[in-house]
């Protein structure tokens, strides 16, 4: 058996993970690390934010479980979040791939282009370098996007303040639920109820958040931001820490996946997928209260997608 995912390793790998990261921030004084983006200037008017994320083979994805596009899909998808989570808008992306003899001798890499491709279309990505390469054994995928914020307006984790109101833009659970269909031994293939199949798409094909994090950049009312990639419990924990602050969370305002209840008999068991799961690409962000009237609209947009 593989260890397959941040969201199924154990406690322990993630705080190892975290510390590394800690560890050499503080090691080299690293001012630029520690959001999703790192924010760069580029001129008068405008900031730059860039993102990497490596997706491995039997780590991060099983090619048993997915098809080439939605890898494509998911490559790209989970640096647009990164994007998002900083307010700002996505405009460029070097892709490298580290390919095994017996992918590069199948239609995987066309297949997972045309996935990548059809979501960089969507919101207007392009492609401008990266490398190919051949591995030993496992395909390995190395994706950067760049985006741009108008000077000094990145959202960033370190913005909440005391009294600020704690939001996400969809529901939780459900690709940490999918993953776990597939660990069952369903196939996306084979799966019958819709139920099944959204779920596992939640995780294999997940939607970045870009088109809200536009909208919550024009209300400017946002104080801090951060995509659920890891989970809220971790992710949460991450932004109290940038921010110097503490959060409280009510069980029963977390919005659960609804589909998780046929699935999860037990409340208990599926507020912990919600809080622990992770990959759901939800952007998790603060509003102060004097602003809550400000975001009502808002609860729609979700289903817009
Ligand atoms: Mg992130």
């Amino acid at each position: 058996l593989y260890e397959f995912n941040k969201l199924v390793s154990t406690q322990f790998f993630m705080v190892g993970e975290f510390e590394f990261i800690e560890k050499l921030r503080r090691k080299y004084s690293l001012g630029a690390i520690g959001d999703d983006c790192a924010v760069l200037p580029k001129d008068e008017k405008t900031d730059q934010v860039i993102t990497a994320d490596l997706l491995v083979e039997d780590i991060d994805f099983r090619l048993d479980w997915t098809k080439p596009e939605f890898l494509g899909h998911k490559a790209l998808a989970i640096s647009l979040s990164d994007i998002a989570a900083m307010g700002a808008e996505p405009k460029w992306a070097m892709l490298s791939l580290g390919i095994p003899e017996n992918v590069w001798h199948s239609d995987f890499i066309d297949r997972f282009y045309d996935g990548w491709f059809s979501l960089a279309d969507e919101f207007n990505v392009e492609l401008i370098g990266g490398d190919v390469s051949r591995v030993p054994e496992r395909l390995v995928i190395d994706s950067i996007v760049i985006g741009e914020v108008a000077k000094g307006k990145a959202i960033l984790r370190s913005g909440a303040r005391p009294g600020d109101l704690i939001f996400v833009t969809g529901k939780l659970g459900g690709a940490a639920a999918g993953l776990q269909l597939m660990k069952n031994g369903l196939s996306y293939e084979s799966m019958k109820p819709d139920r099944d199949i959204e779920l596992t798409l939640r995780q294999l094909q997940p939607l970045p958040q870009v088109n809200i994090a536009k909208l919550l950049k024009i209300q400017a009312i946002v104080t801090s931001m951060i995509d659920i990639s890891d989970g809220l419990s971790s992710d949460l924990m991450h932004l109290c820490k940038e921010s110097g602050v503490g959060a409280k969370v009510y069980a029963d305002r977390i919005p659960v996946d609804e589909n998780l209840r046929d699935l999860y008999r037990s409340e208990q068991e599926r507020l912990e997928i919600a809080l622990n799961g992770g990959e759901d690409f939800e952007l998790l962000f603060t509003v102060p209260e004097a602003q809550l009237s400000s975001l009502n609209t808002w609860t729609f947009l979700r289903s817009a997608r």
